[in-house]
């Protein structure tokens, strides 16, 4: 039961060996397993962490889930202690780049933006950011 379960939604994850919830036909579950490619920054057993490809502060980072889930709202009912790891690693990233004040966002759902539907927070610092966002 719980192969047939790992088969149909996990499969091992070819760069860093471990399994983890893929969707093929999301982006981030594909940069996760190391099918497509990332500036990866950091790795927890939880999250990932990569430089955004189209950066709009010297620091921009997006942070992901290892495992798949669509939003904010949705990481929040399921797996709130990843939530905070989201957090925690967007601190400790800040931190080892010096930078003391810095913008951590979640868009959720078309309407705020989001075009990536596997949950990421944006780290965005580096740079002075005014307020409010656009
Ligand atoms: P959002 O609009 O909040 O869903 O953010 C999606 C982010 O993913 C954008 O800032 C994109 O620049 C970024 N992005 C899209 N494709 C890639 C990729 N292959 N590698 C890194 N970042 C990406
Ligand atoms: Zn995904």
């Amino acid at each position: 039961m719980l192969e047939s379960r790992q088969s149909r939604q996990f499969q091992r994850c070819s760069r860093y060996g471990d399994y983890v919830s893929q969707d093929a036909n999301c982006l981030f579950c594909r940069i996760v397993t190391g099918d497509i490619p990332a500036d990866i920054v950091a790795r927890t057993q939880t999250v990932l962490a990569f430089n955004d490809i189209d950066p709009q502060a010297p620091t921009h980072v997006l942070l992901v889930p290892i495992r798949h889930c669509a939003n904010a709202a949705e990481l929040a009912a399921q797996s709130p202690e990843v939530l905070a790891e989201l957090f925690s690693v967007a601190s400790d990233i800040a931190a080892s780049r010096g930078i003391t004040g810095y913008r951590t966002v979640f868009n959720t759902g078309a309407e705020a933006g989001q075009s990536v539907f596997h949950v990421h927070l944006h780290l965005i610092g580096g740079r002075s950011l005014a307020w409010p966002p656009g």
